[in-house]
């Protein structure tokens, strides 16, 4: 299978041409590229990739919008929408380590030393109230300075001089840790980062796993090979030979700087802080190289974000529950979950399995196996004919979630967080019918042929 960005695009552009819009005019890197997406989602609810072939200030054409389709997304893991969660639990318990190959399309342009300057890509500014231009799309590749073992990630990167930028390192994961034991040694943290990758790439590195389960070998497992891999010109460290860009550089032991505010996936700009400091040391791209920009809090973010997040909700619940039958993540800190209930109780237990299987959950919903979790309309049908507040909904007051949710007040994080069991009782097949119709009559109905 290719395992670069434009085979992929080129994939769309046949398959789906109604799934690509090239914009030719130029744009202004501050708000439009973003504005652009979210106004055609709004108004005209069109999904598609586009290609900013001229952004202002910049020799770089701007892609966005890739991942806003699950039917996209799907097509990169080469099955249906529905078997995606399947898939990739799939590629998570059978992983494929990468290869290392002598170069690749990242290869074609290297620039080190002076010549890097953090200028000359795109400045794009997302939303008003940002602290500054973003690289959004950026995945990590780092080690763990003790076992060697890779840990990608997206990072949100602030640029903020020639070569420098700040990072946002998620407090308490793998590369916040990673870095905690650079820094005690008064090392600097090697990381390179990839921007503009096949979705497996993008998929996998947003596995939610151990700390010794390794995101490059998840890649491979989603690709169903090997995934190609390069050494980097001034680290260490090995990077995706098909990426479209690499940039390479070091975390900084000591010092911060001011990095946000930030429109996040919540959608709101908040959170500026001191952050570290990554000191730029090359910039590699493939000739013609397209810079990826991901629209974050957006659908190109959320769908690609919820696909891994979800296989691992499955995961956690079919460990208490093996008659799980579907799990999806349609908003923020929220998870609908559907289960052929068994016994009575398991709807209780669903909840308690989400809530300890992913730190940013706040809000579950458990349906019975007849509500589609794809559908909002079914679920709160459900929510409102099968639930009774007093008796259904849990409440756990004082527990730890995202520091980004801005309905938590003082400590940031510090939520509640509430369950819902909408599962009829005492169990579905006790409960009042469902509209339905006699069989040879539903049969006997031929919609084709009246319509036609
Ligand atoms: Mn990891």
């Amino acid at each position: 299978m290719p395992q670069d960005l434009p085979s992929f695009v080129d994939r769309i552009r046949k398959e789906c041409p109604e799934d690509f819009v090239m914009v030719t005019d130029e744009v202004d890197p501050a708000y439009e590229i973003t504005a652009t997406v979210v106004k055609t989602e709004q108004e005209a609810r069109k999904r598609p990739v586009f290609l900013f072939e001229n952004v202002r200030g910049s020799d770089f054409p701007v892609m966005t919008n890739l991942h806003a389709s699950r039917p996209r997304l799907a097509m990169a893991m080469g099955c249906g929408p529905r078997e995606m969660q399947k898939k990739f639990l799939h590629a998570m318990e059978n992983p494929i380590p990468p290869r290392e190959v002598n170069t690749g399309p990242c290869k074609d342009v290297v620039i080190t030393g002076d010549a890097v300057d953090m200028g000359k890509i795109p400045q794009i500014v997302h939303h008003g109230g940002d602290g500054g231009p973003y690289i959004t799309a950026a995945i990590s590749f780092a080690r763990d300075p003790k076992t060697g073992v890779y840990n990608c990630a997206y990072n949100r990167l602030q640029i903020t001089g020639k070569a420098e930028t700040s990072i946002h390192l998620t407090l308490g994961k793998h590369l916040w840790e990673f870095h905690r034991m650079a820094e005690e040694k008064g090392e600097p943290l090697q990381v390179a980062f990839a921007i503009g990758v096949h979705p497996a790439i993008a998929l996998g590195s947003l596995a939610i796993g151990s700390i010794d389960e390794d995101e490059t070998h998840i890649m491979g497992g989603v690709f169903g090979e090997a995934m190609e891999m390069v050494r980097c010109e001034t680290l260490d460290l090995l990077v995706p030979a098909h990426a479209e860009m690499i940039i390479e550089g070091e975390i900084q032991p000591s010092g911060r700087v001011k990095e946000g505010p930030f429109g996040e996936f919540t959608g709101y700009s908040l959170g500026a802080r001191e952050r570290e400091i990554l000191k730029v040391t090359a910039i590699t791209h493939r000739k013609g190289c397209v810079f990826y920009d991901m629209s974050v809090g957006h659908l190109d973010h959320m769908l690609l974000s919820t696909i891994p997040m979800e296989a691992n909700l499955f995961r956690a619940v079919r460990s208490m529950i093996p008659s799980v039958t579907a799990v999806r993540v349609p908003s923020p800190f929220t998870c609908f979950v559907s289960i052929e209930q068994r016994l009575k109780g398991q709807g209780k237990n669903a909840i308690l399995s989400v809530f300890g299987a992913d730190l940013y959950m706040k809000r579950v919903v458990v349906v019975d196996q007849d509500v589609d979790v794809f559908d909002d309309r079914q679920v709160n049908w459900a929510m409102a004919t099968r639930s009774q507040p007093d008796r259904d909904i849990l409440i756990i007051p004082g527990a730890r979630g995202s520091d980004l949710d801005p309905s938590t007040s003082g400590d940031d994080g510090f939520t509640a967080k509430w369950g819902v069991d909408a599962t009829a009782k005492p169990l579905l097949k006790d409960f009042t019918p469902r509209h339905h119709f006699p069989e040879d009559v539903w049969n006997g109905i031929d919609v084709k042929k009246l319509l036609s």
